[in-house]
């Protein structure tokens, strides 16, 4: 009965290809934006990262239109 041998191989190699493939995808995730620096708007109190913030009369503002005005 060698066909039973062929199914569990089979069943093995899908699992541990499954298995890396979500290994994977997790592992891309924090790779894929590195860490920012946040930043405390001074208008809102909101966290921003760094890059989505403008200095404006040495107080650090983000992007919020309400925050610009
Ligand atoms: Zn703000």
């Amino acid at each position: 009965m060698p066909r039973i041998l062929v199914l569990i191989i089979l069943g093995w190699l899908l699992y541990k290809l499954i298995k890396r493939l979500a290994t994977t995808a997790d592992a891309n995730k924090p790779a894929k934006k590195p860490e920012e620096r946040m930043l405390q708007c001074a208008r809102c109190g909101c966290h921003v990262p760094i890059s989505e913030t403008q200095k404006k009369n040495n107080q650090v503002i983000c992007n919020n239109p309400e925050c610009q005005a």
